[in-house]
This record gives structure tokens, C-alpha cells and sequence, in this order.
């Protein structure tokens, strides 16, 4: 089930947005539901906040040695994968 993020209309005004809208408030929905237009508590509107994407932070990949000298097996791959013919 996707992870909607939902955002009151109005997050700058206390008598149209609760604490959770205006702050934005994450809402797991099943898809084929259609999408959340007020909120659940104050029942004021809100939006749907397009996901943030969540970029997995790549790790910088370390040397062989680098590998080495902290005691990891470094293996090399000296071919390409043979593949049987089903
Ligand atoms: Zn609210």
C-alpha cells in the first residue's frame, strides 16, 4: 500500500488546519481509493503532497585495499557469468 503525504489547504491558518494537516501527515491508502480531500481529524482540506523521494545516500564504494586492510575477502570477477541454454 503506497504512502501518501497530506498537507493542509491552509497550514498558515490554526482555525482551518488541525496540528497533524498542517504540519502534513503521511496516510497509508489503498490504491484504487481515491485520494484523501479533508482531513481525517479536523476535517478541514487538504492536499496531497507529491512523495518525497527517498534517494537512497550512496555509499562512496571503497577501494579493494580499502576492503582488504578492514578484513573483508575481496573477490575479483575474472569472467562473465556462463549461461546454460534451457
Ligand atoms: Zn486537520
Amino acid at each position: 500500500m503506497p504512502l501518501y503525504e497530506y498537507l493542509s489547504e491552509t497550514p498558515g491558518d490554526p482555525s482551518k488546519s488541525c496540528i497533524r494537516c498542517s504540519r502534513g501527515f503521511e496516510l497509508r491508502r489503498p490504491v484504487e481509493r481515491p485520494a484523501l480531500e479533508l482531513c481525517p481529524l479536523c476535517k478541514n482540506p487538504v492536499r496531497k503532497v507529491v512523495s518525497r523521494v527517498h534517494s537512497p545516500r550512496v555509499a562512496k564504494p571503497f577501494s579493494a585495499k580499502a576492503a582488504k586492510n578492514a578484513g573483508f575477502t575481496v573477490l575479483e570477477k575474472r569472467d562473465e557469468g556462463v549461461f546454460e541454454k534451457l
